[in-house]
């Protein structure tokens, strides 16, 4: 089998092309031939050191593809079948090892690379609209990196359940995206002279001075300042990520000053622990998918061995949509 390992923590050039023999799925487990990987910017994160990881580590938590072999006790699967999963490590490769619990079986007419496109960030943009801040219909939210992997999701999917989406992009061509996804106005946060005040005054504007029921900021350190700013009163603040790195340590009395807001940093793992839980949401976004209701961008391929390349393209904003690897 071919994977891409990360040798150490650093930039993309840590990343290697190794071979080694194919694996053999355990008790409980099905081997998969990967068809599509997803790139993800935790990916990046465990890469750089970031998060803490052991190296050398083979990349990737999500991807789609057929089983080829399946492991002891394992029923409900079987060889040819299309399975997707979002929370396995190991699957920037040509064979992945998954724990027959954690695969979700794909619709008919859903391909691999869509499965793979929307496992994790589908899945996310879900939990995000349904839990972490419920979007209920008539609310106003703003979605930072609205043309991203999760940001184009999340706009959909906000929209569907009746809110007014605001989104921040960076670019002509991504302020388009946005608003084919459902936002119904595009702020431009990359021209901003100061986004801490000028991200809340056009919110204000737009929102007759109320400011939004929620913000969705996966941006994290640079638009921090600027997203708690924007909320109305009793609003929250969902910081699912860091894209231009971690919000540093915070005086909670801002909370109160900014109108008694809801502070939340979540992560997937936490809402997709539950196996009921997993199915239900999966149910919801392949179901969304297969019916046309929602749409899923994959903006770039990249062979499975230039993964650094997608790596950089992710981190240097230059992508849209999904980035997948293809083995
Ligand atoms: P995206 O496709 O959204 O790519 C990141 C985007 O962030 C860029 O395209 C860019 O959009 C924007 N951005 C703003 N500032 C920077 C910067 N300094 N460097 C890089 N990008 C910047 O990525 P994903 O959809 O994969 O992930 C989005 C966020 O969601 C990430 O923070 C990720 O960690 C988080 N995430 C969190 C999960 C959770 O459960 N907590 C699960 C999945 C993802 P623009 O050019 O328009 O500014």
């Amino acid at each position: 089998m071919r994977s891409i390992v990360a040798m150490k923590a650093g930039g993309p050039e840590v990343l290697a092309e190794v071979t080694g023999s194919d694996p053999e799925p355990g008790p409980g487990q099905i081997l998969v031939e990967v068809l599509a990987a997803g790139v993800n910017f935790i990916d990046t994160y465990l890469r750089s050191g970031l998060y803490p990881m052991a190296y050398p580590s083979t990349l990737g938590r999500e991807g789609a593809g057929h089983v080829i072999a399946v492991g002891e006790g394992v029923t409900s699967y079987g060889e040819g079948d299309l399975v997707a999963w979002f929370d396995q490590s190991g699957s920037y490769a040509d064979r992945a090892v998954i724990e027959a619990d954690h695969a979700l079986r794909v619709p008919d007419g859903i391909g691999a690379g869509t499965a793979a496109a929307v496992a994790l960030q589908g899945l996310t943009a879900h939990y995000l609209v349904t839990s972490s801040h419920p979007v209920a219909e008539g609310e106003t939210v703003l979605v930072h990196a609205g043309a991203g992997g999760v940001g184009l999701l999340l706009t959909q999917m906000a929209v569907a359940r009746g809110a007014r989406v605001l989104a921040t992009t960076s670019s002509d061509k991504k302020a388009e995206l946005a608003r084919g996804a459902g936002a119904d106005a595009v702020l431009r946060y990359d021209e901003y002279a100061d986004i801490s005040t000028d991200l809340p005054r056009e919110v204000r504007e737009l929102t007759d001075g109320a400011g939004v029921n929620a913000v969705y900021d996966g941006v994290g350190r640079a638009t921090f300042d600027g997203s708690l700013a924007s909320l109305a009163p009793r609003g929250s603040l969902v910081v699912f990520g860091g894209a231009s790195g971690p919000v540093p340590p915070l005086d909670i009395q801002r909370l109160n000053r900014a109108g008694s807001v809801f502070l939340s940093r979540p992560t997937l793992v936490d809402f997709t622990a539950d196996r009921n839980e997993r199915a239900w949401r999966a149910e919801e976004l392949f179901g969304a998918v297969a019916d046309g209701s929602l749409d899923v961008r994959i903006g770039h391929r990249y062979p499975l061995a230039e993964a650094a390349e997608a790596h950089r393209a992710l981190e240097g904003r230059a992508t849209t949509g999904k980035v997948l690897l293809i083995p």
